[in-house]
């Protein structure tokens, strides 16, 4: 070996041992790693030098409690005209992400081998993850009743409608509106603290009905419109009669007193071909009339 040769593979390790990067190189198929950089020796093995290293398995040193080859290995991945596969992954020892660029290259001694060269990328992908925990967050907040956290209006019919569209032609569609009987006379009498919480109790009551083909909302102040598929009129029916007595069991202790309500609605049907806001307008006017007609009733569109 030539003084110059020396000095080139110093350089080239010094080189390597600078690079804010992990670079190792391991064999396909014993796994064995053959060279590791500094950077990736100090971050992810966790050890001062590449000798307390030598001999042992890539997922044994670069991987915690790996007893075997790691079941995202890309060996099988890798390309095998010399590209490099590229993929990003959180490294299970330091917790850190890391963008990988994995690729096949010949070793001194002829044998294929796995060349890695990894980019710590930990700070884009929490950046990545606050703004999408944002953006979930303010989706949420557009859709959601800040009162009752039930969906809104809006959510209500976007959510109707997509329900309405993801059930077989032919589906019977149900539509209860419900509005909650004299509620300005709690307002009245015991103040709008008192009436924010009987409708948050309501909100309680009501989300226990909701499931993937029950959408149930808080449409205005103290109206409620719950969405389904439904087996018959006569099972819608029942269905509304059992939410109004839901409600009417709805007891809410206020300093001395007890709270309680009752509620009006009214139901509408119809097949999946009909317009959520058709659905709407007939449960209204069934409203009104069991309004008209006394209260604490169910009327039919
Ligand atoms: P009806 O039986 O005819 O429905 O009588 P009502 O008193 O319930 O109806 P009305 O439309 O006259 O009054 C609705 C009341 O609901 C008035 C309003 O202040 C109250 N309300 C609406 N939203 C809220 C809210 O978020 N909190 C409280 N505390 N009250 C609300
Ligand atoms: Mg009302
Ligand atoms: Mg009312």
């Amino acid at each position: 070996m030539n003084s110059l040769t020396v000095s080139t593979s110093k350089d080239l390790e010094n080189i390597l041992n600078h690079l804010d990067a992990v670079v190792y190189v391991s064999d396909i198929d014993t796994y064995e790693l053959l060279y590791m950089n500094q950077y990736a020796i100090a971050n992810i093995a966790g050890e001062a030098d590449f000798t307390r290293i030598k001999g042992k398995r890539c997922y044994q040193v670069l991987q915690k409690n790996q007893s075997g080859p790691c079941s995202f290995c890309t060996n099988g991945k890798l390309p095998d005209n010399g590209d490099s596969y590229v993929w990003e992954f959180k490294n299970t020892r330091n917790n850190r992400w890391y963008q990988c660029h994995d690729r096949l290259i010949t070793w001194h001694d002829n044998r294929l081998v796995r060349l890695e060269v990894a980019a710590d990328i930990t700070e884009r992908k929490e950046a990545e993850e606050a703004l999408q925990h944002a953006q979930e967050q303010l989706k949420w907040l557009a859709d959601t009743d800040g009162l009752t956290h039930l969906y809104n209006r809006r959510a209500f019919y976007k959510n109707a409608e997509k329900l309405r569209l993801s059930l077989p032609t032919n589906t019977l569609l149900g539509l209860v509106l419900l509005d909650i009987d004299y509620f300005k006379k709690v307002n009245d009498t015991y103040g709008h603290e008192a009436g924010d919480k009987v409708l948050e109790a309501i909100g309680f009551t009501l989300k226990t009905f909701t499931s993937e083909t029950t959408i149930v909302a808080r449409t205005g102040g103290e109206e409620f419109a719950i969405f389904l598929p439904i087996k018959s009129k006569k099972n819608a029916k029942a269905f509304a009669q059992q939410i109004r007595g839901a409600i009417g069991k709805i007891r809410v202790p206020y300093y001395k007193d007890v709270l309680s309500c009752t509620a009006s609605a009214g139901m509408s049907t119809g097949y999946t071909s009909i317009q959520i806001s058709s659905l709407m307008r007939d449960a209204d006017r069934a409203l009104y009339r069991a309004k008209a007609s006394g209260r604490d009733s169910l009327c039919e569109g």
